[in-house]
C-alpha cells in the first residue's frame, strides 16, 4: 500500500553548536520520516549573515554531528543565503505595507508577548494618516509587513492537538533589508515539498502564522510535531552554561552512547544505532515530550501525549 508522502526537514541556524535538545529533535524528525518511508531534508538557515559570520565553522560541525549520529539527510543541503530571489518573488505576491515602528514603540503598543517573547504587531503603521506616515518615514528605514487582515489560523500538532492563533501583520523584510525568518521558512517549505515539520516546541506559537502564509502563497500547510525541549534541572531551556551539552562536550562518550541516551529519552529504550531505533518505532507516548538534563543524564519528563 502506498502511504501518504512524508517529507520533513531539519533547519538548523548555524550560529552555535547543536546541543542535546537540538539533536533530540533532529532524531525525532529523522525517525518519524524514515518510519513512514519518507524523506528527511536538510536546510541551513543562514540568512543572519552577521551572526553566521561570527560563528565560523559552526555549519560544518552541525552537519558532522548529525552525520556522526547516523542522521543522514536526503539530497543536498539547501542554504537560505542562496534563495534570496525566491523570497523576493514571494514578497511581491503578498499584500504588504511599510512599517517604521521601533521595538520600543511596538512593545508599548502591543499586547503581552507570547511565551517565546514574540509580540504580535498591533498594526500601527497600517492605520497611519499620510502626515503621520511621512513624519515617521523620515526617521528610519522601513520594514515590510504582510497585511494579514486580522486572520486566525488553526494548525494540527501531533502533541498539542489543534492550535489556533491570530495572525498579526508580521515582518517579511526587516529594516536592514534581510528577509525575515517566517517568510523564508514558509517559502522554502513549499519549494521543498515539505509535508511534515518536526521541530522544537519553542516554535509552536509561530505555526499558525506560518500555516496562514503557506496558504497565502498557494501551498498546503504541513502537519506539525513540536517536540518538547530539553531543560536543565531547574526546568529552564538547556544552554551552554549548563555544561556537557554539545557532542564535543560529551566526549569521551561515543556517538553510540549519545544515541542510546537520546533514544531512551524519546521513549524508545536505549538504541545504539539508528537501525535499532527504527526497529523500536512506533515510539511510545513519550515521543513528543520534553526531557531534562540532570547530572549527566537525560531524563524524559512526561508521558502525556494526544497521539
Ligand atoms: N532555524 C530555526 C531554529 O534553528 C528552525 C526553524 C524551523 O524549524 O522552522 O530554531
Amino acid at each position: 500500500m502506498m502511504g501518504a508522502m512524508h517529507v520533513d526537514r531539519y533547519a538548523p541556524s548555524p550560529t552555535s553548536d547543536l546541543h542535546l535538545g537540538n539533536l533530540r529533535t533532529a532524531l525525532a524528525g529523522w525517525l518519524l520520516a524514515k518510519a513512514a518511508g519518507g524523506q528527511w531534508l536538510m536546510r541551513v538557515e543562514d540568512l543572519d549573515t552577521a551572526r553566521v559570520r561570527a560563528a565560523e565553522g559552526v555549519e560544518e560541525r552541525q552537519l558532522a554531528d548529525l552525520h556522526s549520529l547516523g542522521l543522514d539527510w536526503d539530497g543536498g543541503v539547501v542554504r537560505q543565503s542562496e534563495r534570496l530571489a525566491a523570497y523576493r518573488d514571494a514578497v511581491a505576491r503578498l499584500p504588504t505595507y511599510e512599517c517604521y515602528c521601533t521595538r520600543r514603540e511596538i512593545a508599548e503598543a502591543a499586547s503581552a508577548p507570547h511565551g517565546d517573547g514574540y509580540r504580535p504587531y498591533p498594526g500601527t503603521c497600517r492605520d497611519l494618516t499620510e502626515a503621520q506616515w511621512a513624519a515617521k518615514r523620515a526617521t528610519r528605514p522601513a520594514a515590510l509587513r504582510v497585511d494579514a487582515g486580522g486572520a486566525t489560523c488553526t494548525v494540527l500538532d501531533a502533541h498539542a492537538g489543534e492550535v489556533t492563533g491570530t495572525v498579526d501583520d508580521f515582518v517579511l523584510v526587516r529594516g536592514d533589508g534581510q528577509y525575515a525568518y517566517n517568510l523564508a521558512v514558509v517559502v522554502d517549505d513549499i519549494a521543498m515539498g515539505v509535508t511534515h515539520i518536526t521541530r522544537g516546541a519553542d516554535l509552536l506559537s509561530s505555526a499558525p502564522r506560518q500555516a496562514w502564509l503557506t496558504r497565502a502563497l498557494g501551498g498546503t500547510p504541513a502537519a506539525y510535531a513540536h517536540v518538547g525541549l530539553v531543560t536543565n534541572a531547574r526546568g529552564e531551556r538547556l544552554a551552554k552554561r549548563d555544561g556537557s551539552v554539545t557532542l564535543g562536550d560529551l566526549s569521551p562518550r561515543t556517538s553510540e552512547d549519545v544515541l542510546a541516551m537520546l533514544t531512551a529519552s524519546l521513549g524508545l529504550g536505549p538504541c545504539r544505532t539508528t537501525e535499532e531505533a527504527l526497529a523500536a518505532m512506533p515510539g511510545d507516548q513519550r515521543f513528543f515530550s520534553g526531557a531534562m538534563w540532570d547530572g549527566g543524564q537525560l531524563v524524559a519528563v512526561s508521558a502525556t501525549s494526544r497521539m
